[in-house]
């Protein structure tokens, strides 16, 4: 998905000053973001937030449904990040400049690496259910000049124990291993859980994380938790525990802590506030992030740019 905002913050995000060394439990709610046009579809937006910048290398979280929409995201940019489509239920049509065209399904994963630059499209079936999450991940100085590349895992490893089952989306869990390719150590995964189960998942201590759920209320560390706020966990925990009186899907996200600092704007990532401008202009001038074929929508515009300087905003979402 892109970020439709019509007025982003610049966002400047990483670094080790937000990263909790010790667990903690922060409950953080999340921002109701209207994506595109009359009949926009409502996300609530956790990351980036005021508190929390980043989880790891994860810098974007948008949870959406279960609602009947319809998502049509004209073909827009990307740099110097991945997008993350999971769905719980619904489908979306994923079309890139490199000719890519991958239809994702609840349980499967599209991982499309912008690395130094990409534009794609995005459509779901019109008025059907969706219901999913779009997240992001930095890629580090090292790699985010990488060549653009489109990934599609129909099938992800998990691992099981009495009452859940754990899917690995990305990085690892528990010795398991997602195939997507990553850049940092970091997780993704959706934990299910039975209807009364209580269960401890293997966490690594020098990993911060959080928790999210995506359907039904669980616990995470006494913690309830229902689909909207994000649960910050902080670093420094070998295990999570987790209850559910009724059948629950959580989403963890975790990583070692993103020790860069990043500039976020609109659907670019940068490390400086002349490099988004520099990428707000290439994408304008329509030269260098290609075209997406199969799609007959214009292109989406990028909006103005903030034109109060940046710092003076202060520490604002
Ligand atoms: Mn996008």
């Amino acid at each position: 998905m892109s970020n439709l905002e019509r007025e982003p913050w610049e966002a400047t995000c990483g670094g080790l000053t937000d990263v909790a060394a010790e667990p903690v439990s922060r409950l953080l709610e999340g921002h109701d973001v209207a994506l595109g046009g009359p009949r926009a579809m409502k996300v609530t937006r956790t990351l980036p937030n005021r508190e929390i910048r980043m989880v790891g290398a994860w810098c974007f979280a948008d949870y959406y449904g279960p609602e009947k929409a319809t998502m049509r995201v004209p073909p827009h940019p990307h740099t110097g990040l991945q997008t993350v489509s999971w769905l719980v239920e619904g489908e979306v049509l994923h079309r890139d400049c490199l000719g890519s065209e991958q239809l994702v399904k609840p349980g499967q994963l599209n991982l499309m690496t912008a690395g130094r630059g990409i534009s794609h499209s995005e459509h779901s079936p019109r008025d059907a259910v969706l219901h999913g999450v779009q997240l992001w991940v930095a890629l580090p100085s090292a790699h985010r000049q990488v060549a653009p590349h489109f990934e599609h895992h129909p099938v992800l490893p998990s691992l099981a124990g009495p009452g859940f089952r754990a899917t690995v989306l990305m990085g690892e869990l528990g010795g398991v291993v997602s195939p997507a390719q990553t850049y940092t150590p970091l997780v993704g995964a959706e934990v299910t859980l039975d209807a009364g189960a209580e269960t401890r998942i293997p966490l690594q201590p020098g990993f911060e994380y959080a928790a999210l759920s995506l359907s039904g209320t669980a616990r995470a560390e006494k913690i309830v938790l229902d689909p909207g706020p994000l649960l910050y966990l902080g670093c420094g925990r070998s295990e999570l525990l987790l209850r559910a009186e009724r059948p629950a899907r959580l989403l963890l996200l975790g990583g070692e802590p993103f020790e860069e600092r990043i500039v976020m704007w609109w659907n670019f990532i940068g490390r400086s506030h002349e490099e988004i401008v520099a990428f707000r202009q290439e994408w304008m001038a329509g030269d260098t992030f290609g075209t997406v074929p199969g799609t007959d929508d214009a292109p989406l515009p990028a909006p103005a740019l903030p034109s109060v300087p940046l710092k003076s905003r202060g520490r604002r979402r």
